[in-house]
């Protein structure tokens, strides 16, 4: 034999407690036979300790898991099982080397267990243990940013309400669904009154405030998880009321009324003394023949003509 031939199994045995993952090797009885430096340090345990311990007891945070399962089958079935740390975070309890002033950190773990055919004439069971939480800090790290800018694409900037892109997709989302189900659809457009006059008599920064604090006002009064306002532009806001009939919409429409007025915000140049808003409301059963238009357009023309008459007002398009 060659000399290379005869150093192989002190290399191999280097190769395995170099590994940068956990190897645990268990006999057909799931006896620990061998396991590596890595998991080792890992688990804070001593390596000659758990020789021969069936798994069980050598992890007892293994008892009854996915983990014992998945050993079961290699022996057993002779099968293969991949625990992904989607479905299965941290089954054994280790913990990432951290610097001394860190507090330790448990390792998320992605599993492989592998039969190791008829070695020696008995079934062995090979467990890889990868260590997989820096992808899942970063995975976290990329969806909490994935979230935030669909927030930034749906939400107003200014007030913090949903935007007019996503009214617009809720209103058709809505539309089909109210068809579906052969309910009404009503919508509220609401404009405030005399904007400008108060932007000219009170500045620019005091009408930002003016809009959060009508669209939390808004908002507040609002009872269903399914009813949408969004800032439709400038000082104007929608409301989609899925469900709600005439009827049921004009009740909402007052309550916003009144809950505008009810903020008592000086308008110094309003004959009405205080910020008030108009409303316009329609309200209809949505046909496969006709289009979301229509709505907008009935609670526009309504919104039109509550200005029209005198303001501070509902009117609806019936
Ligand atoms: P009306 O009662 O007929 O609705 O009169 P109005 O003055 O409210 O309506 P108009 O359309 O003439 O003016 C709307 C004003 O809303 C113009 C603009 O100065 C103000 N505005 C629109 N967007 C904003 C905003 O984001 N911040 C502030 N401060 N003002 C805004
Ligand atoms: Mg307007
Ligand atoms: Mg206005």
């Amino acid at each position: 034999m060659n000399k290379a031939a005869n150093d192989a199994p002190l290399l191999l045995f280097s190769t395995f407690d170099a590994l940068e993952l956990g190897i645990l090797i268990l006999n057909s009885k799931g006896e620990i036979a061998l396991w590596n430096r890595w998991l080792v340090k890992a688990s804070g345990q001593r390596s000659d300790d758990l020789i021969g311990l069936p798994l069980a007891i050598a992890f007892p945070e293994l008892k009854n898991s996915r983990v014992e399962q998945a050993v079961k089958l290699a022996i057993e079935k002779d099968q293969s099982s991949f625990l992904s740390q989607c479905l299965n975070r941290a089954p054994f309890n280790l913990f990432r080397p951290q610097n001394d002033d860190e507090a330790p950190m448990r390792m998320q773990q992605q599993i492989q267990i592998t039969p190791l055919r008829q070695f020696n004439n008995e079934q062995f069971c090979l467990i890889q243990i990868q260590d997989v939480t820096a992808s899942v800090l970063r995975e976290k790290i990329l969806q909490e940013r994935a979230a935030e800018l669909h927030r930034f694409a749906y939400q107003d900037g200014l007030t913090g309400v949903p935007n007019r892109r996503y009214y617009e997709e809720k209103l058709e989302e809505e539309w089909r669904r109210a068809i579906r189900h052969n309910h009404p659809l009503s919508l509220l457009m609401i404009d405030i009154d005399y904007f400008k006059r108060y932007n000219d008599a009170l500045g620019h920064q005091q009408g930002d405030t003016c809009l959060q604090d009508i669209a939390r006002a808004l908002q507040a009064t609002l009872r269903r998880p399914d009813d949408v306002i969004a800032r439709y532009g400038g000082e104007e806001f929608v409301v989609l009321l899925p469900f709600t009939p005439l009827a049921g919409c004009i009740t909402i429409a007052e309550q916003l009324l009144y809950a505008v007025r009810g903020l008592k915000r000086a308008h110094p140049d309003s004959p009405h003394q205080i910020v008030t808003v108009s409303i316009g409301c329609a309200s209809i059963n949505p046909s496969r023949d006709s289009d979301s238009s229509i709505l907008v357009q009935e609670a526009d023309l309504a919104l039109y003509f509550a200005k029209q008459h005198g303001r501070n007002q509902l009117h609806d398009s019936h």
